[in-house]
């Protein structure tokens, strides 16, 4: 056996894990669930921090993922369980009821900074419910039915009835806080299990009828409420990226979407694959994405937008954005500073200074320009994919120089196992995700993935970084029924 072997993640087998997974449930919950769900997790070729602004965004769902397995109530209640070791505290209960009054309550307000802590015990008994003092990962899970119940409101196919509540048990293959999206993972398969238990639709599509009840549209819908969760009930500042792809990609596919009206191609990956693979290395090094740092550089970048005039920094590109449109938007940031260092002296900056914004804008408008040349390259179907690995793996470096330079979310250990994976034999590599942790994304000749995988094992030792994980990616289907 390689000796690196046990730091490889595999996605498990659906049926085993599905049939294991309803056996708990009988053992947790003393009836058998209706079904099991199942979420992936993605990896990001390109477009972050960027889904906010109207960018493109490529990634891919992984074949590492969250399942659920559910039952209905008819109380109100929902008594939640994940089996993740570091997050399961047992049987946590919480009233439907009393998640919205929570939600509705503006002394809540989800931009006020208060994230939910990760460690903090979670809510055990309803009466513990006082608004302002929620935490938890039970409220993704909350959030995810507060915000189905409110799509339903509008789409009768969808309505949730009054009292619904549901018994749920929760594992996943991902890493959690390795900025492959664990937290979208979890809100998508609780989504397809609150779909299937509660709604017409479901009631109409038993068992894995729903997979193909549930059209693109639909799928993006529920996307957009998975959304709505994280951000209105969970706080965080997400732009609808990874759940767009958790519901939405597919199997040897890249997923490209275009966040200024969510419509997504897909681009057929094979001929990239054949020689080559992605590597995605979770450094190990949690991160926080409601602790205000990520929040703090969306400011910079949304106070450089009101500086320049537009609603999302897109609008600053053409259609087919060159190197030239992306300068001259910042000759124009430029220009309207007027060269003050600190923010507060030039108007619509905020009191923030001038050189993060410009430094978040360059991040912004440089990997949309990514995005479009990767888009570009991938949907040439007469581009060898030799060339297009090369072409690619170029994207990813600079990529990663853009996110530790400008958006400046990057961190020691990716910042060495960037370099050292190139140095191995890796085309290119960068760090995705949100940032302040999470995972480095590198594409590899497959005949060199044992050896990326040694040395970024050894550079970690050498440099006395947690010893990371690896997982390969393989473009996947989207959110589904398992069983
Ligand atoms: P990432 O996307 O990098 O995995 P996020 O910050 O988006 O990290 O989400 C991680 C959070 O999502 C966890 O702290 C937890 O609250 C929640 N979460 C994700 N997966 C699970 C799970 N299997 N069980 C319980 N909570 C989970």
């Amino acid at each position: 056996m390689h000796s690196d072997d046990a730091a490889r993640l595999s996605p498990g087998e659906p049926h085993r894990i599905s049939a294991g997974l309803r056996t708990r449930f009988v053992e947790e919950f003393g009836r058998d669930p209706d079904g099991v769900w199942f979420a992936p997790g993605r990896a990001n070729l390109n477009g972050e921090h960027v889904d906010f602004h109207g960018g493109r965004c490529l990634p891919m769902a992984l074949a590492h993922g969250t399942y659920v397995a559910a039952a209905p109530r008819q109380d109100g209640l929902l008594r939640l369980r994940t089996l993740d070791p570091e997050l399961d505290a047992g049987v946590q209960t919480l009233s439907v009821a009393a998640v919205d009054a929570v939600v509705g309550d503006d002394s809540r307000a989800p931009d006020d900074g208060e994230a939910p802590e990760i460690e903090a015990p979670v809510i055990t008994d309803v009466h513990t419910l006082v608004p302002g003092e929620v935490s938890g990962w039970t409220w993704y899970v909350a959030g995810t039915l507060w915000a189905l119940a409110r799509l339903g409101e509008e789409t009768p196919e969808l309505a949730v009835p009054e009292g619904f509540g549901a018994d749920l048990l929760i594992c996943s293959t991902l890493p959690i806080g390795g900025g492959l999206s664990s937290s979208a993972a979890l809100e998508c398969s609780a989504m397809l299990a609150f779909v299937a238990l509660a709604t017409p639709l479901g009631a109409a599509n038993p068992g894995t009828a729903l997979d193909s009840a549930l059209d693109d549209e639909l799928r993006a819908r529920l996307a957009a409420a998975c959304m709505r969760a994280e951000v209105e009930v969970v706080g965080a500042g997400t732009g609808g990226l990874d759940q767009t792809v958790s519901l939405r990609g597919r199997a040897g596919h890249v997923v490209s979407l275009d966040c200024r009206d969510f419509t997504v191609e897909r681009l057929p990956m094979d001929g990239l694959l054949a020689e080559h693979a992605f590597l995605a290395i979770d450094t190990r090094q949690a991160h926080w994405l409601g602790d205000g740092q990520f929040d703090d550089r969306r400011a910079d970048s949304e106070a450089a937008m009101h500086l320049l005039g537009v609603d999302r920094l897109r609008d600053l590109l053409p259609e087919h954005p060159e190197t030239g449109e992306v300068d001259a938007a910042l000759a124009r940031f430029d220009e309207l500073t007027g060269g003050h260092e600190l923010a507060s002296e030039a108007e619509g900056l905020e009191g923030r200074s001038t050189a993060a914004c410009r430094r978040r804008l360059r991040h912004a408008l440089t990997e949309m320009l990514r995005s479009e040349q990767l888009d570009r390259i991938l949907a040439d179907e007469g581009l060898e994919p030799t060339t297009a690995a090369a072409q690619v793996g170029r994207i990813l470096t600079a990529g990663h120089a853009s996110m530790r330079d400008d958006a400046e979310v990057s961190f020691p250990a990716a910042d060495a196992l960037v370099e050292t994976v190139s140095e191995v034999g890796a085309l290119g590599a960068r760090l995705i995700g949100g940032g302040f942790g999470g995972s480095v994304l590198a594409l590899v000749p497959r005949d060199r993935e044992d050896a990326v995988i040694g040395a970024a094992a050894r550079v970690c030792q050498e440099q006395g970084f947690t010893a990371p994980r690896f997982l390969t990616v393989e473009p996947s289907a989207p959110a589904r029924v398992v069983g």
